[in-house]
Formats: structure tokens, C-alpha cells, sequence
């Protein structure tokens, strides 16, 4: 699987104009469209700690800051931290002069400090006194500008709630007269606006009480201090700046001022298809899994072209092009390659137009509340800036490829399953991966000589659509097309 980090040579052509290899784009079953990372939304499906793996609500998440509350980052080398415990000698205030008897007879008593296995940072260098539980009460570092946060989060709380009340105000006109007195008010100066022509100024303005003082810029920066050009620097004693930046509201200068750091929670996300809003990838929600409940990625749904082998390319001579394809379905496939200039549109069955009905009509449970639903994206296709400056010729019969068989992997007995393969096309086939022969004749217009030679084509590929068979009573069977862009190398030398 490694060659699918590789460069990208074989390129599939999403709606939206982009390009990108098979391995970053989704096949929506829905659409029977790809799509990439640009036409899918994200969605936040759960939070959880990736040290401790503790999966929260969002609601919770928020409160915490996106934090977990248990486990903490080394502030120098941002690795996990570890507790660990140790002995001290419990004083009393009544305790003896003699230090030596004193530790034989008044017990040690155990206590907890954080350490950093990689690069030994614990919280006792630090000066952070020793706790008595091993789980937290560790000091919080105040941030020193939260009362400037918190009027800035009051403000945005007032004003969401300004603005949730003007969009219940358009969903329920009938209502207007039992609304509360200070809403109505608002809304009569808004329309008085409008009369008279000015503009609309948001409702904010009545409640200047509540708007928080607005930052000046200032020019007036404190004098660095005199030392500064006369002391040498340590710099082991000196925070880094990514070491700075990792705490932003702090941002230390000294090492001994760092202090752990509570691990950020990650997120799991899933993506919708912004068209039909049918979710492409969406991961099991339990933090230690990596399984997937929905996953359309389109390495499993469309033929993966790659490319074996192409001859020296010269300006208008013809190279022998090997191109190999798999079918990842568990379904026959038959592969037409055609001409780049053709139409991509799919040739759905008539019922397309019956089945869009329905899923108006009754809402599919895998489809967002129609309250929080975005409207849907529909563009039009794009101009690719990618510019084939070789012709390919086309072959005259199609391929077909059986189905995806993983025991067959592991069989060496010949499987040729007899298909009527034109020999000049297909020059080698083992279970459902085949090879053919093309040929590619660099443009003799080409001006630059060191522009890497890329050629296109329509891969059309017949598709089993078994989301029709949970619908309808049998299986979808369509044919999907795809334009593909290749570079297949480099022109040598006219000799
Ligand atoms: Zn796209
Ligand atoms: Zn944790
Ligand atoms: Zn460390
Ligand atoms: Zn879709």
C-alpha cells in the first residue's frame, strides 16, 4: 500500500476540477459521483483523549476546553506525561531535633509527581509542589487575560442569542404579537430603518452595556531591558518558541516557568457528500476502534489504473504505454476506455427520477434534520488546468474484469476464466487485475521539452450499485465514467 503515498502519476478528475490520486477521493454511492476532500463536509463525530481514551460528549468537551483533565503534555517535549511516585518524610510540627531519630520513627508518606520519560522534565525542577493523590489536583496556571476572554464570550453569548431570536422571528410570523417586549422593540427600530433608507444596524447597539471595551493598537512597547545586549544568553535556561506557542496564553520565557500542559482531545470526523448529504466515511465512534461504519472511499468502488511500464517518449513517435487495472468490487466490471472530450454524465436507469422523489418526500434516517442541513452544493463542473499534450490511442474492444477474489491471491493455478480478450489490448491478466497495451504519441507542437508528457482518457466502468438493492428490488447496474489524467513520464532526446 505504500505506493499510495507516492507522487500522484494517475489522477482522477473530481467534479469540482481538482485532481488527485484514488487514494484521497470518495465515491458517493448516491451521486455516483467522486468526490474529494473539497466536496465532502466534516463533521465532528466524538472527542476523546488519545492517551487515556476517554470519549466525551461535546457538550462536556466544551466545558473543559478541549482538554482532557487527566492527562498532561511535558511542557519541553510535548510527550505524554507519566506519574510517578515517591517518598517523602511526613513533618510534624512537634517533631523532634534529632533528624536521624525522627526518620525512624514517624512513617514516610507517599507522594506523586509528574515526569517525562523522554526527556526527564518532572514537575518537582519545576518547583510544582509534590500531591498526595495520584490522580490530579495539580495547580491550574491562570491564564492572565481571562477576564477579557470571559466578557468577549459574554458579548458572542448575547449576540447568539440576538440572532436565534431573529431566525424563530422569520420561522414564525403568524406569532409576532406574543413575543417579549424587547424583541419586538428591536425589530420595529429595524424596520423604521429600512423605511427611511438607512441601514440596517444589528440590534447590538441596545445592548451597549454588555459590549466589551474594543482593543486599542498601541505603539507604546516597554523598554527592553538594559541587560539585554550585556548578558550572556543561556540558552538551555531559554523556552523555544514552539515551547512558547504550545501555551499561547502564557508563553514562558524561562524554562523553569513551563508547567504540564493538559492533553488536547482529538477528534474522530466523518464526511458527508455536500450534494445528496449521504455520509461517504464515517468511523466507528469508540475511540479505540479503527473500523469504519460507512467508508466509500473510491479505492474500493472504482478500477485503480497504474501504470507498468512506458516506452522512451519522443516528440510524434508512437511509445508502447502498459497500463494495469483492478477491480475492487465484488462484481464482473467491464472497463471502456474513451476519448477525453466525452460527455462524463452517467447513464442512470429512467427510474433516477422516481427514487429522487422518494427521498424527498420521506426522509432517509442517514440524512441531517432539515433544520440543520446545509443547502445543498450543486456546481458545475470546472475547467481543468491540466493540459494532455499527447494523443492516446484509443483501443477498439472493451476489458473486463472479473471480481475482487482475496483467496485467489493466494492461488497460482491459472485462472484465465476464458474471457474472449482482444490480444492485441490485454497483455496479461491475473484474477481481477489485467494489463493492457496503449500507445502514446507525444504532441509534436510540444514547446517545452521539459514539461512531463500527460495523457487522458474516460474510464468507463460498469458498477454495481447495491445501495439500490436496500431500495429498490434488485441491484443498480449503471455505467460510471471517470477521466483520468497520466503522466507517464519524461521526452528523451530527439536521437
Ligand atoms: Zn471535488
Ligand atoms: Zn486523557
Ligand atoms: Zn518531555
Ligand atoms: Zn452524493
Amino acid at each position: 500500500m505504500t505506493y499510495l503515498n507516492q507522487p500522484d502519476y494517475v489522477r482522477y478528475l473530481c467534479n469540482c476540477g481538482s485532481l488527485k490520486p484514488i487514494s484521497k477521493i470518495y465515491f458517493c454511492r448516491h451521486c455516483l459521483m467522486i468526490r474529494c476532500g473539497y466536496c465532502v463536509c466534516q463533521e465532528v463525530d466524538s472527542h476523546y483523549c488519545p492517551n487515556c481514551m476517554e470519549n466525551l460528549p461535546s457538550s462536556e468537551v466544551r466545558l473543559k476546553k478541549n482538554k482532557c483533565s487527566n492527562c498532561f503534555d511535558c511542557p519541553c517535549c510535548f510527550q505524554t506525561l507519566s506519574t510517578r511516585a515517591g517518598l517523602a518524610p511526613v513533618r510534624a510540627a512537634a517533631a523532634p531535633a534529632e533528624g536521624e531519630e525522627n526518620r525512624d520513627v514517624k512513617p514516610t508518606k507517599k507522594v506523586y509527581y509528574l515526569f517525562c520519560s523522554l526527556c526527564r522534565w518532572s514537575s518537582r525542577d519545576a518547583g510544582i509542589p509534590d500531591q498526595s493523590v495520584a490522580t490530579g489536583g495539580w495547580p491550574e496556571q491562570e491564564n492572565p487575560h481571562v477576564t477579557r476572554i470571559n466578557a468577549l464570550i459574554d458579548y458572542h453569548k448575547i449576540l447568539a442569542s440576538i440572532e436565534k431570536q431573529q431566525c424563530e422571528r422569520k420561522k414564525f410570523h403568524p406569532k409576532r404579537s406574543f413575543m417579549p417586549a424587547q424583541t419586538m422593540y428591536s425589530f420595529t427600530s429595524a424596520l423604521v430603518r429600512k423605511r427611511i433608507g438607512r441601514p440596517i444596524k444589528p440590534p447590538i447597539q441596545s445592548q451597549s452595556s454588555a459590549h466589551p471595551v474594543p482593543s486599542v493598537a498601541s505603539e507604546e512597547v516597554d523598554e527592553l531591558p538594559s541587560d539585554i545586549f550585556t548578558e550572556s544568553v543561556d540558552i538551555t535556561k531559554i523556552t523555544t518558541l514552539e515551547q512558547r506557542l504550545q501555551h499561547p496564553e502564557v508563553q514562558a520565557e524561562k524554562i523553569n516557568e513551563l508547567r504540564p500542559q493538559h492533553r488536547q482531545f482529538l477528534v474522530k470526523r466523518s464526511q458527508r457528500c455536500r450534494v445528496c448529504e449521504h455520509n461517504v466515511s464515517k468511523s466507528d465512534l469508540c475511540p479505540q476502534s479503527t473500523k469504519f461504519k460507512i467508508l466509500l472511499a473510491a479505492f474500493y468502488h472504482i478500477p485503480e489504473v497504474k501504470i507498468v511500464t512506458c516506452e522512451p517518449l519522443r516528440l510524434g513517435k508512437s511509445s508502447e504505454l502498459l497500463l494495469k487495472f483492478c477491480n475492487p468490487t465484488q462484481h464482473q466490471t467491464q472497463i471502456t476506455i474513451l476519448p477525453l472530450d466525452t460527455s462524463l454524465s452517467t447513464s442512470l436507469p429512467e427510474e433516477k427520477d422516481v427514487k429522487q422523489e422518494d427521498t424527498q418526500g420521506s426522509e432517509s434516517p442517514n440524512l441531517l434534520p432539515s433544520t440543520i442541513r446545509q443547502a445543498p452544493v450543486t456546481e458545475d463542473p470546472k475547467l481543468i488546468k491540466v493540459a494532455p499534450n499527447a494523443d492516446l490511442v484509443m483501443p477498439h474492444s472493451s476489458l473486463i474484469l472479473p471480481p475482487r477474489d482475496d483467496a485467489a491471491e493466494y492461488d497460482d493455478t491459472s485462472d484465465n476464466h476464458n474471457f474472449q480478450d482482444d490480444p492485441k489490448l490485454v497483455v496479461w491478466r491475473k484474477g481481477n487485475k489485467a494489463v493492457i497495451r496503449l500507445h502514446v504519441t507525444p504532441h509534436d507542437t510540444n514547446k517545452n521539452t521539459d514539461d512531463p508528457v500527460i495523457v487522458g482518457f474516460v474510464m468507463q466502468h460498469g458498477y454495481v450499485n447495491t445501495i439500490a438493492a436496500l431500495e429498490h428490488k434488485s441491484p443498480q447496474k449503471v455505467d460510471v465514467k471517470v477521466k483520468l489524467y497520466l503522466t507517464v513520464g519524461q521526452l528523451v532526446g530527439e536521437t
